[in-house]
C-alpha cells in the first residue's frame, strides 16, 4: 500500500441541476480528521472507501483471529473495534469530528459498548447473522480461518484443521442436571414471576408483581450440588475435533467452505454451520489475479536486445525453459505472457489462465563503456542527426529530478498495474498470442 500518496480529499459531485462541482467531503479529507487511531489500526489512510477498510479488516482479522494467533486477542478486538466505527457512515462521521472521546459519548457500539469482536468476525465473513426479532432456530454459524499457500491452491489438497466447538453434553442430554432432578424454580414454579401482597388499609390489598429473585425470571434453577458433573450445568462441552479440508484446485483466497450443522450445539436447537475461509499467504514469486499469475522478472539490457532464456519454477514444481521470440526487443515496462501455465480455473481444473511476465530491464551502470567503445556501440544503431553547438546556443547539462511531496507531478510508475487485488477488475487486458 503506498502510504505516502497524498489523500485527494475532494470528490466531484454532479450536482441537481446537472452541472459538476467540487465538494469537500468532510469525513474524507484527511487534513479535517480529529484523529487517525483506527485507520492506523486498519493500515489505511483516513480517505479510505469502504470498500478498502473492509479488504483491510479482512486482511487483519484473519491475521490476528485467536485461531492463529492466540496471543493477540487485544490486537483482534481492536481491529474489530476501528472496523465497527469505519464501516459505519454515521460513527465513522462521528470519529472523524471527535475522536475516540466522541465515540464514548456518543455511546456508539449499542448499549454502551461495542460488539464482541468474534461476532463481527463471523457477521463478517456470513455467519451467526440473525434479523431482529427473528426467533432463534439454530446455533450460530462459526468461522475458522485457514492459512494456504499458493501451492495448495494450484495443486489441491486435503489439510486437517482441528477446531473447537460446544456439543451437547452425552452425560445429561444437554439437561445440565444429574438423573431425576426437576429443573423448575421452587420458587416461582416454573413462572419466573413473584407476587408481593400489600396491605394498603383494612380492606384494601395491593398485589404486586416482580421477576423472581430466586431464578431472574428464567423459571428454572438447579441447586448448585443438583448440577451435571460432566458439563457443571452448563448443558454443553468443548470439544475438539479434527476436519479433513479438501482444497480443490484452483480455489481462491477468502472462499468460503461450509461445514454444515457442524457449528456449535445448543440445546434444542439445530447446529449452526461451520465456515472456514481461506486465506493465502502472499507468495515471493506469483501474485495471483483471478486465474492468472504475474510475475516481475528483471532482465540485463542486453537480454532484452539480444534475447534471452530464463527458467521460471511453476507452483507445482516443473520448470520452464522460457526464451524469447527470436528478434524481439523487450521493452522496460512490457508484459508478455505464457499460455495456459496461470492459476487452474475452479471446476474446470485443466484449463488455466495465463502466466504474465511483466519485465524489468536492468540498465548498465553509469560509465560502464570507454568513450572509444560507445563509439563503436553507436555504429551498431541507426545514424541520428547531430546537432552542431553553434554561437548562439547556451550549453546545459541535467541533472537528476527529486519530486516533492505532494507535488502535483509524479512521475509515472509503469509498474503496479498488477498490485490490486485481483477483485479490481480494472487490470489491462493482455493480448496473448501462441507462437
Ligand atoms: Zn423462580
Ligand atoms: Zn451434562
Amino acid at each position: 500500500m503506498g502510504g505516502e500518496e497524498a489523500c485527494p480529499g475532494f470528490q466531484r459531485v454532479r450536482t441537481e441541476k446537472g452541472g459538476n462541482k467540487l465538494s469537500v467531503a468532510a469525513h474524507q479529507r484527511g487534513k479535517m480528521v480529529k484523529e487517525t487511531g483506527y485507520y492506523d489500526l486498519l493500515g489505511v489512510k483516513p480517505c479510505a472507501t469502504l470498500d478498502e477498510i473492509k479488504r483491510a479488516y479482512r486482511r487483519l482479522a484473519l491475521k490476528y483471529h485467536p485461531d492463529k494467533n492466540p496471543s493477540e486477542g487485544e490486537r483482534f478486538k481492536q481491529i474489530s473495534q476501528a472496523y465497527e466505527v469505519l464501516s459505519d457512515n454515521q460513527k465513522r462521521a462521528l470519529y472523524n469530528r471527535g475522536g475516540e472521546r466522541a465515540m464514548k459519548e456518543g455511546g456508539v457500539g449499542g448499549r454502551g459498548g461495542f460488539e464482541s469482536p468474534m461476532d463481527i468476525f463471523n457477521m463478517f465473513f456470513g455467519g451467526g447473522v440473525r434479523m431482529p426479532g427473528q426467533p432463534e432456530r439454530r446455533g450460530k454459524t462459526v468461522v475458522h480461518p485457514l492459512s494456504v499457500t499458493l501451492e495448495d491452491l494450484y495443486s489441491g489438497t486435503t489439510r486437517k484443521l482441528s477446531v473447537q466447538k460446544n456439543v451437547i453434553c452425552s452425560k445429561c442430554k444437554g439437561c445440565g442436571v444429574r438423573d431425576g432432578v426437576n429443573r423448575r424454580c421452587p420458587k416461582c414454579h416454573g413462572t419466573g414471576m413473584e407476587f408481593h401482597v400489600h396491605q394498603l388499609g383494612p380492606s384494601m390489598i395491593q398485589q404486586i408483581q416482580t421477576m423472581c429473585s430466586q431464578c431472574q425470571g428464567q423459571g428454572e434453577w438447579v441447586r448448585p450440588l443438583d448440577r451435571c458433573l460432566a458439563c457443571n450445568g452448563k448443558r454443553v462441552m468443548r470439544e475438539k475435533k479434527i476436519l479433513n479440508v479438501h482444497l480443490d484446485r484452483g480455489m481462491q483466497d477468502g472462499q468460503r467452505i461450509t461445514f454444515h450443522q457442524e457449528g456449535d450445539q445448543v440445546p434444542g436447537l439445530e447446529p449452526g454451520d461451520l465456515v472456514i475461509v481461506l486465506d493465502q499467504k502472499e507468495h515471493p514469486v506469483f501474485q495471483r489475479i483471478g486465474s492468472d499469475l504475474v510475475m516481475h522478472k528483471e532482465i540485463s539490457l542486453v537480454d532484452a536486445l539480444c534475447g534471452f532464456r530464463q527458467v521460471v519454477r511453476t507452483l507445482d514444481s516443473r520448470t520452464l525453459l522460457v526464451s524469447s521470440q527470436q528478434g524481439d526487443i523487450i521493452r522496460p515496462g512490457s508484459v508478455k505472457c505464457i499460455p495456459n501455465e496461470g492459476m487452474p480455473i475452479y471446476r474446470s481444473p485443466t484449463q488455466k489462465g495465463q502466466l504474465i511476465i511483466h519485465f524489468q530491464v536492468k540498465f548498465p551502470e553509469p560509465g560502464w563503456l570507454s568513450p572509444e567503445q560507445l563509439r563503436q556501440l553507436r555504429t551498431f544503431f541507426p545514424p541520428q542527426e547531430e546537432v552542431m553547438a553553434t554561437e548562439n546556443m547556451q550549453e546545459v547539462e541535467l541533472s537528476d529530478y527529486f519530486s516533492q511531496p505532494g507535488h502535483w507531478w509524479q512521475p509515472h510508475a509503469g509498474d503496479g498495474y498488477y498490485k490490486d487485488d485481483f477483485e479490481d477488475a480494472s487490470h489491462p487486458h493482455v493480448q496473448c498470442h501462441t507462437s
